[in-house]
């Protein structure tokens, strides 16, 4: 039992570890700083068992939190409208 709980905290260090060795994903602007915002999808009630003509479903985005620019890793889930270089619509 003992040896279980050592082998976890052992497995939990070196997964601390590897996270904390790893590069911080940076903004074009230079911040590395982000919150998270939300799109939200219409999703057709036939393709997700509803008996609704849609369903609202949010999906979570990372948005940088000084300039507002979408996080390069979610550019190729959802399509972007730049107006200008410091604002981002969201398009789905
Ligand atoms: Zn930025």
């Amino acid at each position: 039992m003992e040896n279980n709980i050592q082998n976890q905290y052992a497995a939990y260090a070196k997964m601390a570890s590897i996270v904390r060795q790893s590069p911080i994903l940076k903004c074009e602007c230079g911040s590395q700083f982000w919150r998270e915002v939300y799109v939200i999808r219409k999703v057709n009630g036939i393709l997700v068992g509803s008996s609704k003509p849609y369903e609202v479903l949010p999906q979570n985005v990372l948005v940088c939190d000084k300039c507002g620019r979408l996080c390069d890793e979610y550019k190729s889930d959802i399509e972007v409208e730049e107006d200008n270089a410091s604002k981002i619509k969201l398009q789905v």
